[in-house]
Formats: structure tokens, C-alpha cells, sequence
């Protein structure tokens, strides 16, 4: 006889595993969780862990804002380390237009409960000498921005869910086909037959589009390659854990990775990947292109040896916000536009209210159901890397 549960979730990066998390503290009921390879296998342990509450819209804002607090909590409730340093973090704006809009999402974030202020480029020049600040008009800062090691932000979740009774976590299980049975699913996986009253598609960059598909239900989540190096050393300054900064018409970022740097960039001419293969080739060519322009910006990473350099397939969706949906009776949806690591705790506290109790309270519905996608788009995410137009 086929196992029973409340709800199936697939996928097992930071949403899938946030969520279990959220609805098995609410007691629920059982709850699966299925994942093809292991906790965190996809784009969650390849990230660079930027996290910031410095978002370009409303939802954008709160989900960074909420998580940066239940990355912290959640260590704590572990009794151990959340993964999280906070270091401040700088959106750097190069144009005219940058600047205007950086500054009208001020109050917004303040509304928000979110501290954050326009720097000039001499305040800048003083307070953070990597950055050639005359390139730049200034940029907006936050103090409590910071990073998340994602391999620990891995751990902790996955340790958390292990440990609730509600939840049976299953690796090395994939999910081949869902079909309406009764008032809910029956879920086929390479491990058996799940029944369940609810599914949730939160397959990520390489299966959210598929799993859709399964039941009829178009979702816009793409993938595209993005590549990260780290530099073993660099001249710290201020010395230790530097802020963040991310030059968003170059789609450049670079943080603290122990004693040296990480840098995270997305080449504006990377195209949409439909292959369902993990895009984990480096490009080298492109590296070439962008080494003098992340050079410039970042003087002391110039000529630096190069200790790690890797590629993986990031999600995004057409407007850069995040998909929290039930697009069919007991069928649901979470994507985080390529913002997982910022976003992924409170997107999973939000999608869990929305299975248990029937609505998302605290964000609007035009930033976050799949029906913006056919009528007029309101909003966008306008601090997001330059992911490939759809
Ligand atoms: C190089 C890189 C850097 C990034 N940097 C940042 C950053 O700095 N900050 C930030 O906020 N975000 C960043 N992101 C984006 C972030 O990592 C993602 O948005 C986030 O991890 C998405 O989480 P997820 O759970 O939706 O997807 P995933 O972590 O990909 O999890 C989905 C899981 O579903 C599983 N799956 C798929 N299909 C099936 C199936 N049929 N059956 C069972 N299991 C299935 C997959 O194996 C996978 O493990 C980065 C991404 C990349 C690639």
C-alpha cells in the first residue's frame, strides 16, 4: 500500500526544506519531502549566500528582512552556528537613472523596518577603500546585510527538518510523474507511490518547470549559468569581514570569503538554458571579458591568484520576484526569482501560511501569484543580476 501524506514536497533545496520546516512547527500533519539527490544538491549549496534585505520592490524588502532573522533563530534554536555574518552591504549606482531609483527605495525599505542610507562616493572612499568609488555615483547601504556560508545555511535546515518526527525526508528519490487522484495526488517517485492531499513543485532552477508541466500548470521559472571565483587572499580593507558590494549594471558582487574574497558574476549575454543539464562548465572567455572591469571597481583583487572558480544553474522568473502559489486545488508553487539564499526562510514561512491557512497576510498578491505573468506586470525586482529577458 502507497505511504499517506499531507503534503509531498519536491525538491530539497533551502524552499523545500524551509517550508517543511515552517508546516511541520505547525503541526501540520506528515509531511514528505523528496529529493532526487540530496538536501541542498542544487542551486542552494552553489551559491555565493548574499543576503540582503535591500530588495527592489515590497516583497523583495520583507522576505530578505524576514530571513536574515530566521537564518539567526534558527541557529540559535540549534545550538549552532547560524551561517550568518552580518558586514553592511553597498549597492553601488553608476548611471543617473541608478541613482534616482536607489534613492526612492529608501522610504520604502524604511517603511519596511529596514535601516538603510544613500552614501556619496568621498563618505564611501572613507569608509570602504576597496571600492574605486570614482566610478560610481555613490550607493545605497545597509548595516545588517551581511552573507551566509551556504554550506552551514545546508546543514542547519536539513538538520532541522531530519529532526521533526512530522517529516520523512527522502534522498536519492525522484519524482517522474503526479497524477490527480480523488481529492488530491498520487505521487510516483523512483522510491514508490506517495498519496497525498497536496503537493508542493518547489523543484527549483532544474525540475520547477518540469513538475509543472506534470499537471497541466506553466511555470516560468528558467535557469541560467552563473559563475563564481574566490581569491584565497586580498588586502582586506577595513580589515576582516569587509562589506558587501554588488555593481548592479555590471552584475558583479564581491563579499568576504575567509581571508580573501568571493566574486559572483552573470554574463547580460547568457541565455535562457532549456537543456536540463546543470550548467557547471566555467566560462573562461567570459572571465577574460570581465577581469578588467571587476578590476577597476575592486583595485586590490587585481593579479590576485585564483583559489576556486565554479558555475551552476541560477533560477530566475521573468520579473525577478518569487512565485508562492496554488495554481490548482492542493497544487503549489514557491520559486525565488534567483534570490533563494536571501529569501528561502521567509519564503518557506509564507508558503507554509499559505497551505495551512489559505492566504499570504503580509505581501501583495500582484508581486507574488503566477497570474501577473498573463495580465499587465506592475512590479519588478529592480536590484536583481542581469538575468536573460524572457
Ligand atoms: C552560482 C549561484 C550563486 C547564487 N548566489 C546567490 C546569492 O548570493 N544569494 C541568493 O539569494 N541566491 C543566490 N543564488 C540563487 C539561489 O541559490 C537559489 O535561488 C536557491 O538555492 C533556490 O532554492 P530552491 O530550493 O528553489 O532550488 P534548489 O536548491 O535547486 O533545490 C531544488 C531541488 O529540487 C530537486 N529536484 C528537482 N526536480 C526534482 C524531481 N523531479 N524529484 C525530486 N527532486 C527534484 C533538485 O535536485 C534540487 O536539489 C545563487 C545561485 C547560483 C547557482
Amino acid at each position: 500500500m502507497a505511504a499517506t501524506y499531507e503534503i509531498v514536497i519536491v525538491g530539497g533545496g533551502n524552499l523545500g526544506l524551509w517550508t517543511a520546516y515552517h508546516l511541520a512547527r505547525r503541526g501540520f500533519g506528515r509531511i514528505a519531502v523528496c529529493e532526487r539527490y540530496w538536501a541542498g544538491f542544487g542551486a542552494t549549496s552553489r551559491s555565493a549566500g548574499m543576503i540582503r534585505a535591500q530588495g527592489g520592490s515590497e516583497t523583495a524588502v520583507k522576505l530578505g528582512h524576514w530571513s536574515l532573522e530566521l537564518y539567526q533563530r534558527l541557529g540559535q534554536e540549534l545550538g549552532l552556528g547560524s551561517g550568518f555574518f552580518e558586514t553592511g552591504y553597498y549597492i553601488l549606482a553608476s548611471t543617473e537613472e541608478e541613482e534616482k531609483a536607489f534613492r526612492e527605495l529608501l522610504e520604502l525599505r524604511r517603511r519596511c523596518g529596514v535601516e538603510n542610507e544613500w552614501v556619496d562616493p568621498d563618505e564611501g572612499k572613507r569608509r570602504f577603500p576597496m571600492v574605486d568609488w570614482d566610478r560610481f555615483r555613490g550607493a545605497v547601504y545597509t548595516p545588517h546585510d551581511g552573507y551566509v556560508h551556504p554550506p552551514i545555511v545546508a546543514r542547519n535546515i536539513t538538520y532541522a527538518v531530519h529532526r521533526e518526527e512530522a517529516i520523512d525526508l527522502f534522498e536519492e528519490c525522484t519524482v517522474e510523474r503526479i497524477e490527480p487522484a480523488g481529492s488530491g495526488y498520487r505521487v510516483h517517485t523512483t522510491r514508490g507511490v506517495l498519496e497525498t492531499g497536496r503537493v508542493l513543485n518547489a523543484a527549483g532552477p532544474r525540475g520547477a518547470r518540469d513538475l509543472g508541466a506534470m499537471l497541466d500548470v506553466q511555470v516560468p521559472v528558467s535557469a541560467a549559468r552563473h559563475q563564481i571565483i574566490t581569491f584565497a587572499e586580498v588586502d582586506q580593507q577595513p580589515p576582516g569581514r569587509f562589506p558587501l558590494s554588488f555593481a548592479l549594471s555590471e552584475g558583479i558582487y564581491v563579499r568576504p570569503e575567509e581571508q580573501g574574497a568571493l566574486l559572483g558574476m552573470s554574463n547580460p549575454e547568457e541565455r535562457a538554458d532549456r537543456s536540463g543539464r546543470y550548467q557547471i562548465a566555467y566560462d573562461w572567455e567570459y572571465h577574460e571579458r570581465a577581469r578588467p572591469v571587476w578590476e577597476a571597481i575592486w583595485p586590490s583583487l587585481a593579479g590576485k591568484p585564483i583559489s576556486r572558480a565554479w558555475a551552476a544553474s541560477i533560477d530566475y522568473t521573468p520579473d525577478h520576484l518569487p512565485i508562492i502559489d496554488e495554481p490548482r486545488d492542493g497544487f503549489f508553487v514557491l520559486a525565488a526569482g534567483g534570490h533563494g539564499m536571501m529569501w528561502g526562510p521567509a519564503l518557506g514561512m509564507v508558503m507554509a501560511e499559505l497551505i495551512d491557512e489559505g492566504t499570504v497576510a503580509g505581501l501583495p498578491d500582484e508581486e507574488i501569484r503566477l497570474a501577473r505573468f498573463s495580465g499587465e506586470r506592475k512590479s519588478r525586482d529592480s536590484i536583481a543580476l542581469p538575468f536573460p529577458e524572457e
